[in-house]
């Protein structure tokens, strides 16, 4: 359609965080045309605030790690939902993929022999996470722009996607607005791949950045495909409490990897109560929960927090390993970790459920359609563990490359007919023609309040009904939202498509929530505690019937029995 500006490739990614760059990369590699498009400035992706570190199997610090301990240890945090051939995979590339890192230029921080070094993380077996001080994410990210820069991608940015685009039942590409101009654009493309991120802003107290709005999650719903395990909201047990302004930033769990305590305002190690053997640096689901009840019991910190103390380290130690926590906590809180203790709670992190996809492939259930890294589902079951997000993204975002490139080359160029084009245009700017409406911030603010109250850490039948009803009346208000000025860089309006994605993902994990009546994992009922063997057996799966979401359930996959037995002992996931 020659009214608005077009662009066209083999591939477009939406996303340029470590998923997209890495799947680029790897497309690139396969001799085709690759387009990124992302929401912010190039290198502003949410992987670039990754502070701990990476996880994988090096054995360069604990000589006895391998991949079968990583992809147990993976398991056991997912309990057991997780898709076991994306744990296999993940833990017998992800060695590989941070050494290519390394060779592309990336400098980690050494053991005494040279080699890369690994610090401990919850959950994990043994110290496995490669790092670079608390900063790891940024170096991922410069070295993955440069090289995909340098091979020649061609990056869009601060270019919002709101709409696929397709040809009959498959991906044609997709529609979308430069953030400074409101200019609509549309991109033709024989594959499509998806690495948007989180879902963290529909979330009150979050460490996620404006940017996390579930939108590729959204989008692939519109367009026909699977989400699942969206009631698998990982909220990180350390986000800064105090003062207000800064509630929700991420307080690394390299602070507990390096050897940080936590304790309640009495001065108890409290996680003595409930992980005795791991303490500290047990899975992240446990110690929120722990924190939380804390807090709810009376034993919590002046600002309804837990202190968390690495204070006994020497100070050059915790100046050397943990850069930004201690000028954050300078900065923002007025606190010298050297010298005394942080304040933290619970924060909404990490999304585990997303676009259901194929392990090998990244396929989603659309032709054409492909997804990786924090988008996608498949890898992390019930909860993830710290550091696994970065391998997977290096591991899924080459894999989806790759797939990405091959269906490229076996397709002709989709057709796009004009009428979806100005229907996606005709939606975009309805909000602009309405003489009345509500401002789309204050359906936000009442979004989050929804979701932070009702849709925690605990949940119950009660709150979760009562979550899903008002989800509803804010659908009906998103309807009718209005907002002012022009198009060129206008918030407001920016929000409204914001607010659409972030309503679709907050009802599936509602009524994927309402769903599981058990415990597991990051999802905790209290009217429902324990786990239930029969929903350790399958998932939720939501997707758009008529118009309208609907529920359905899907079997856990069936492992081989040579994985079965390495998870034979396993006592542990109880
Ligand atoms: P992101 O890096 O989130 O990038 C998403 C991209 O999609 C961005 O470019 C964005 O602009 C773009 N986008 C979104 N919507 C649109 C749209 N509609 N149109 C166009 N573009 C769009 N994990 C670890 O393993 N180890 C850690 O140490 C660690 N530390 C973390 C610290 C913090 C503070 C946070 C928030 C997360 C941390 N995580 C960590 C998690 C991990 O960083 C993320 O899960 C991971 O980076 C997600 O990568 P991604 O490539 O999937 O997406």
């Amino acid at each position: 359609n020659s009214k608005y500006e077009v662009h066209e490739h083999d591939v477009l990614i939406i996303g340029a965080g470590g998923a997209g760059l890495r799947a680029a990369i790897e497309a690139l590699a396969q001799g085709v045309r690759v387009g990124v498009v992302c929401k912010s400035l190039l290198g502003k992706a949410h992987t670039v605030m990754a502070e701990g570190g990476i996880a994988a199997a090096m054995a360069n610090v604990d000589t006895s790690d391998d991949w079968r301990t990583h992809f147990r240890d993976t398991m056991r945090g997912g309990k057991f939902l997780n898709n076991w051939r994306m744990a296999q995979l993940h833990a017998q590339e992800a060695p590989e993929r941070v050494r290519e890192l390394e060779q592309w230029g990336a400098l980690f921080d050494r053991t005494e022999n040279g080699d890369i070094l690994q610090r401990a993380f919850g959950g994990h077996t043994y110290k496995r996470l490669c790092h670079v001080g608390d900063r790891t994410g940024l170096e991922m990210i410069r070295t993955l722009q440069d090289r995909g820069v340098h091979l020649g991608i061609d990056v869009y940015m601060e270019c919002t996607v709101t709409q696929l685009l397709k040809d009959g039942d498959r991906i044609a590409g997709a529609f979308g607005y430069w953030r400074e101009q409101g200019r609509f654009v549309v991109f033709r493309a024989k594959s499509v791949i998806i690495c948007t991120g989180g879902i963290g802003k529909a979330w009150k107290i979050t460490s996620n950045s404006w940017e996390y709005t579930g939108d590729g999650m959204a989008l692939a719903y519109d367009a026909g495909a699977d989400l699942m395990d969206m009631e698998f909201v990982q909220f990180h047990p350390t986000g800064m409490v105090w003062p207000p302004g800064v509630q929700g930033i991420l307080v690394t769990e390299a602070v507990r990897g390096e050897g940080g305590v936590l304790r309640n305002k009495d001065g108890e190690r409290f996680m003595e109560r409930y992980d005795p053997k791991k303490m500290e640096l047990s899975t992240r689901d446990v110690v929120a929960r722990s924190i939380y009840t804390e807090v709810r019991e009376g034993r919590g910190t002046e600002h309804g927090g837990a202190f968390l103390d690495i204070s006994h380290k020497p100070a050059d130690y915790v100046k050397r390993k943990l850069p930004s926590m201690y000028h954050q906590f300078l900065e923002l809180a007025d606190v010298d970790i050297t010298k005394g203790p942080m304040e933290v709670g619970p924060t909404c992190h990490y999304m585990m459920g997303g676009i259901r996809v194929d392990a090998e492939t990244a396929q989603a259930s659309v032709a054409g359609l492909f997804a990786a890294g924090e988008a996608a589902v498949g890898l992390h079951g019930a909860n993830r563990l710290g550091g696994n997000s970065l391998s997977d993204l290096l591991v899924f975002g080459r894999r989806a490359g790759l797939a990405a490139a091959e269906h490229a080359k076996g397709s002709e160029m989709p057709e796009i007919d004009s009428s979806q084009i100005e229907k996606a245009v005709h939606q975009m700017l309805a909000p602009f023609e309405r003489s009345e409406g509500e401002s789309p911030y204050s359906i936000h603010e009442d979004l989050q309040a929804t979701m932070q109250s009702l849709v925690g850490i605990f949940r119950n039948e009660e709150d979760l009904q009562r979550a899903l009803s008002e989800i509803e009346a804010l659908k009906e208000r998103a309807a009718y939202v209005r907002v002012e000025g022009s198009r060129l860089f206008n918030p407001g309006w920016h929000l409204v498509r914001d607010l659409q994605s972030m309503l679709t993902v907050s009802e599936a994990v509602t009524r994927s929530a309402l769903a599981r009546r058990e415990s597991r994992g990051a999802h905790s009922r209290i009217d429902f505690p324990g786990l239930d063997d029969a929903w350790g057996k399958k998932h939720n799966v939501v997707v758009k019937k008529a118009g309208m979401m609907s529920l359905a359930e899907t079997p856990v996959l069936e492992m081989p029995d040579d994985l079965k037995q390495l998870l034979a002992d396993d006592s542990g996931a109880k």
